[in-house]
């Protein structure tokens, strides 16, 4: 059996492959670690409402899932977005996720970590949900309506 090659993150790739020449460890490395994939949406019969309540799994200290490997078993609603379902989650991502520039063949802005070489900047230029959301927790269900930032046909 012919031996599975190692897989290594290749110089520029956001710039040099398309999303679907990527390989796992540059997927996961695209992300730029905004978190704004990570806040809450709720469903109506016609209407996506896109809130700035954050999922109970996330550390807003840093934007980071708090249980990344299990984290579709722990949140019912979260994405793990791949390259199959990344089509039909484009229409609520944010116009600033990697995913969506890199599909769009736009070049990645200068606060992502990949092009700035530090995850902080992110934070530091206001890209991303650690100062302008609040945690799932801190909210009681029923006024999760009250936290809707935009809406979009479902
Ligand atoms: S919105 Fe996109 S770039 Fe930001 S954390 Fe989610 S998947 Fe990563
Ligand atoms: S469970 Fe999913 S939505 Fe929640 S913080 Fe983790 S990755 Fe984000």
């Amino acid at each position: 059996m012919k031996k599975k090659e190692k897989e290594v993150i290749r110089e520029k790739f956001w710039e040099n492959y398309a999303l679907d020449q990527l390989n796992s460890l540059e997927w996961e490395a695209l992300c730029d670690g905004c978190g704004k994939c990570c806040l809450l949406k709720l469903r109506s019969k016609s209407k996506l409402h896109l809130t700035n309540i954050a999922c109970t799994q996330i550390n807003l200290r840093n934007c980071r899932c708090k249980n990344y490997q299990n984290r579709t078993e722990l949140v019912k609603d979260c994405v793990s977005l791949t390259m199959k379902n990344l089509k039909i989650n484009l229409k609520w991502l944010p116009d600033s996720c990697s995913y969506k520039l890199v599909s769009e063949q736009k070049l990645l802005p200068s606060w992502h970590y990949l092009i700035s070489k530090d995850r902080n900047t992110v934070h530091q230029k206001g890209f991303s949900i650690k100062d302008n959301s609040v945690h799932e927790t801190k909210i009681k269900r029923k006024n999760f309506y009250s936290y809707v930032i935009a809406e979009i046909e479902n």
